[in-house]
C-alpha cells in the first residue's frame, strides 16, 4: 500500500520477466495505486469494512482494465482479502499462501513473523500459515510495537536509519533464539531495511516471494511453449 514497497514490487516483477524472457519484454501490469493515508487511518480505526470497500473498489477497476488475476501488494490488508476476493471474477493470489509454498519448500515449521501490529497479532495471516502445517512466532508486546512504528513512521515514509535495521536484526536473532528456523519479512517494506547479507537467521521476504510468484503465474503458458 505504501507507494515505496509498490516501487519495489514494479521493479521485481519486470526484473523477472525481462530475465526469463530476455529482450526488451516487460510485464503487462495494470497499477492501482491508493492513497495510503486514507488506508491507513481506516486501519488505526479498525474499520476493516471501509477500507475493503476501497480495495474492492480498486480491483474492480484493475479487473475491468483487463487484468487475468490480481495482487494485493501488503501483507496487512490481506485483512480484506476475503472481501476483495468474494466481489471479483478474476483470482487473487495471496500473500500468505505464496509465502506458505515458499516456506514448504524447504521444509521448514517453525516460523518467526515480522509485520505491523495488525499482522502479527490478528488471525488472517497466522491461522493461515497454521492452516499449511506452520508454527509461527512472533516477537513480544514491546518489540511488536516497536517494528510497528518503524514501519509506519519510516520504511512507509522512505526512511532508512541504521539504529532501527540494528533493532530489526535484534529482534530477529530473538526469534531464531526461540526456536524460528527462519523468519518472514512480512510486511513488504521490511526488504528495504534488511536483507540476507546481513544475517545468518534464514529470510523469507514476502514481497520477493509475491512478486515471483505472480511472474510464475503470468508465465506459466508462456514459458512453457518458449522450452
Ligand atoms: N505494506 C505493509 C504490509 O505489508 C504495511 C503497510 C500496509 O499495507 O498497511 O503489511
Amino acid at each position: 500500500m505504501s507507494w515505496e514497497s509498490t516501487a519495489n514490487y514494479y521493479r521485481a516483477i519486470n526484473e523477472e520477466v525481462k530475465e526469463k524472457l530476455g529482450g526488451l519484454h516487460s510485464a503487462r501490469i495494470v497499477l492501482y495505486s491508493v492513497d495510503f493515508e486514507d488506508i491507513e487511518k481506516l486501519q488505526q480505526q479498525g474499520d476493516w469494512v471501509s477500507a475493503g470497500e476501497i480495495l474492492l473498489d480498486a480491483a474492480l477497476k484493475v479487473q475491468a482494465a483487463g487484468a487475468d488475476f490480481l495482487l494485493i501488494c501488503t501483507n496487512t490488508m490481506h485483512r480484506v482479502a476475503p472481501q476483495v476476493e468474494a466481489g471479483l471474477d478474476i483470482p487473487l493470489l495471496h500473500i500468505a499462501d505464496a509465502t506458505a509454498d515458499a516456506l514448504l519448500v524447504p521444509g521448514i515449521r517453525t516460523v518467526g513473523l515480522l509485520g505491523t501490529a495488525f499482522t502479527m497479532e490478528q488471525d488472517f495471516y497466522k491461522g493461515r500459515l497454521g492452516r499449511r502445517g506452520l508454527e509461527v512466532l512472533v516477537p513480544d508486546e514491546a518489540d511488536r510495537v516497536s517494528v510497528h512504528q518503524v514501519i509506519y513512521q519510516e520504511l512507509c515514509q522512505g526512511k532508512i536509519l541504521p539504529e532501527s535495521k540494528a533493532e530489526f536484526l535484534r529482534i530477529i536473532a530473538a526469534l531464531a533464539q526461540a526456536g524460528a528456523e527462519a523468519v518472514i519479512l512480512g510486511c513488504t517494506e521490511i526488504g528495504m531495511l534488511v536483507s540476507h547479507e546481513d544475517t545468518e537467521v534464514l529470510l523469507f521476504d514476502t514481497t520477493a516471494i509475491h512478486a515471483h510468484q505472480a511472474v510464475e503465474y503470468a508465465l506459466q503458458d508462456q514459458v512453457k511453449v518458449n522450452r
